[in-house]
């Protein structure tokens, strides 16, 4: 943590801000250690860690020695302003993406009392410096990978004709949360038959029938960290177009694996999966980005999307999730999560992913 905020610091010095408020819980999760669902930093000379009433216990067991821990009762805005370093500061960073404009208000009403300040958007300061994980957070997501393939192995046997969509995501959500007393990292996607052919399906009562596809995506949290999977299976038999779509989106995905590594630009990461797909037909039924981020968050930088800006890092966690979605009848999406080095990728997910499994 210190050394993150040392980071940090660093950042601040050179973008000429005494301090910043950090109130994404995320943002302040991975500066402090803690993970409670109310809290603020403020990073100056000294770090400042606001939280209430509810977190008084908590945060003492987890929020880092170096930060100063306040317990509010009328909100951080009214602790803030008694601060008395803000007497040597003018310039305070907030994150624009996540503050709220009536808490923004709220704060510069309040802080004025303590003197003139110019508070500064920021974008990303910390979210930037998430991108790269160090070894202790790519533990932590693989073990949550790792999770998820045993839930999806257990949960393979339950597949057949007639159970529905909703069944099969209630024994994956109540998995996850015996294996990790959380709920998922997102809601979780059980789609079949032709809704397998919306990305972001809802799971509904829909049965299984045979000649089905059948998509999963779902990810759990291990301390704090997320994980994010997709397998496609059919029901029944798989026809000729099952196995001839399946395998392009196999193909493409083992292209995209075998080809990302450090330094190379998100545009060409997504190319090397999307270029397949369109030389085989398929490429206007691919109408998603090959894959993002995941740590904290279940969606973060980098965006490997052929719109995407940038060159992928070594040390950042990504997913490959190539897909092929044909409308009416049915999609396949094979996702997995990998390290990125300067050699190439390793796949955090271990289940199958070679062969069409048939159920
Ligand atoms: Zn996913
Ligand atoms: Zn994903």
């Amino acid at each position: 943590m210190e050394q993150r905020l040392r980071k940090l610091k660093a950042k601040m010095k050179r973008k000429g801000l005494d301090a910043l408020l950090v109130t994404d819980l995320r943002n302040v999760r991975y500066l402090s250690g803690f993970t409670g669902s109310s809290a603020a930093l403020f990073v100056g000379r000294r770090t400042h860690f606001f939280t209430d009433f509810r977190y008084q216990e908590q945060s003492r067991k987890e929020v880092s020695a170096k930060a100063i821990i306040h317990i509010t009762t009328k909100g951080a805005a009214a602790e803030l302003v008694l601060l008395p370093e803000l007497k040597q500061i003018t310039k305070i960073g907030y994150e624009g993406v996540h503050l709220t404009c009536s808490l923004l208000e709220n704060l510069k009403k309040k802080l004025s009392k303590a003197g003139k300040f110019k508070w500064v958007s920021t974008a990303n300061m910390v979210e930037d410096m998430r991108v790269v994980k160090e070894a202790e957070e790519i533990a932590l997501i693989a073990r949550a990978a790792s999770i998820t393939d045993k839930v999806f192995a257990e949960i393979l046997p339950l597949i057949k004709p007639g159970v529905s969509e909703m069944d099969l995501s209630a024994e994956i959500i109540y998995r996850f949360m015996r294996y990790t007393g959380l709920p998922p990292a997102f809601s979780t996607i059980v789609a079949s038959g032709p809704n397998s052919a919306m990305p972001h399906a809802r799971p509904t009562k829909r049965k299984l029938r045979k000649g089905d596809f059948l998509t999963f995506d779902m990810g759990c949290q291990w301390k704090g960290y997320a994980s994010d999977f997709t397998r496609t299976v059919v029901i029944g038999k798989a026809t000729k177009k099952h196995t001839e779509i399946y395998n392009v989106v196999l193909q493409a995905q083992q292209r995209a694996i075998k080809g990302i590594r450090a330094n190379i630009s998100v545009k060409t990461a997504d190319a090397l999966a999307r270029d397949y797909i369109t030389e085989k037909g398929y490429g206007e039924y691919f109408g998603h980005s090959l894959g993002h981020g995941v740590g904290l968050n279940v969606h973060e930088a980098p965006r490997l999307a052929a719109l995407g800006n940038g060159k992928i890092k070594s040390g950042s966690v990504v997913t490959v999730e190539p897909g092929i979605y044909l409308p009416g009848w049915g999609g396949v999406r094979i996702e997995d999560l990998v390290v990125v080095t300067a050699q190439g990728v390793k796949i955090l997910s271990k289940s199958p992913r070679n062969k069409l499994v048939e159920l």
